[in-house]
């Protein structure tokens, strides 16, 4: 690895710590904005997802590594005082890519790559929503919208809706309802749904009308032809490992204790 750049959220103590890795790196490696082999996010889980899209055009050569300024941090390996150990890590370069799952969605006229979630949320009206999964009828929803995460992305939005929380490395998609009506007239599945690479998961609605489509930290407003169709996407986003973190530890590390 001979070039790399940094992305860093735009507050004193991420500025400060992005200064400190650049002078030890610029003496081993070579920064470069464009064309970076390594990013060094700095910040918290949704500067890795802006990371992520940044380079989102350059996945086959770009490899993602993460280092957390805020209180716990999903997608990044070291905490904010273990920089140094980050810089020695580098240093040596005794490492090992891990490829995190994509979600592939497209609208009629736009394509997006997610690594967390794509989902369809409607705050001034109940939104229906027919879902097909491979072409087939699947169910009519209704309410606030649906939601549909990665395994990397099982642990925020997703874990709020009541979802699943999914090892990382799964190929795998879930399906959320996001405040879902269920009653005589109106019935959905309710529990999450769990998906894999075999399917696609079509939403198609009469009205869209003051929806938005979330895609990670994204958000674009949704136009009333829009259908949408979600599937597992043939990129992947590679990751940076340097130290084994176990899935359960991290799950742990954030989650149980304090
Ligand atoms: P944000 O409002 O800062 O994100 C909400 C929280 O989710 C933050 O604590 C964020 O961590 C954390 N997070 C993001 N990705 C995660 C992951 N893969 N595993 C565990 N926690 C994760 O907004 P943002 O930083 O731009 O992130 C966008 C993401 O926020 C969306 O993809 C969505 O998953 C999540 N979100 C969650 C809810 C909810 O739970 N009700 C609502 C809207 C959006 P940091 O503080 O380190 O950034
Ligand atoms: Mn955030």
């Amino acid at each position: 690895m001979k070039t790399y750049a940094i992305v860093c959220k735009q507050d004193p103590q991420s500025l400060s710590l992005s200064e400190k890795l650049k002078a030890q790196l610029n003496d081993i490696l070579i920064y470069d904005e464009e064309h970076p082999e390594m990013v060094i996010s700095v910040g918290g889980d949704g500067t890795m997802l802006y990371s992520v899209h940044k380079y989102m055009d350059q996945l086959e050569r770009v490899a993602f590594i993460g280092i957390h300024t805020g209180t716990l941090g999903f997608l990044t390996d070291y905490q904010r005082d273990e920089y140094q150990q980050l810089i020695d890590d580098i240093r040596k370069g005794d490492y090992l890519i891990y490829e995190r799952h994509l979600l592939e969605v497209k609208t009629k006229e736009e394509k997006y790559l997610a690594l967390n979630e794509v989902r369809v949320e409607n705050n001034r009206r109940s939104q229906v929503i027919d879902v097909y999964i491979n072409d087939d009828f699947f169910e009519t929803f209704r309410g606030n919208g649906l939601c549909v995460s990665t395994a990397s992305g099982s642990t925020a939005y997703n874990k709020s809706l009541g979802g699943a929380v999914i090892n990382s490395n799964a190929g795998l998609m879930q399906l959320s309802e996001i405040a879902g009506i269920h009653h005589n007239a109106y019935r959905s599945l309710g529990s999450p749904l769990i998906l894999d690479k075999s399917h696609t998961i079509h939403l198609q609605s009469q009205s869209y009308q003051g929806a938005i489509l979330g895609v990670d930290h994204l958000v674009i407003d949704l136009k009333d032809k829009d259908s949408i169709d979600i599937a597992m996407a043939n990129q992947k986003a590679r990751f940076l490992q340097y130290k084994r973190v176990p899935f359960t530890k991290r799950l742990k590390r954030a989650y149980l204790r304090s």
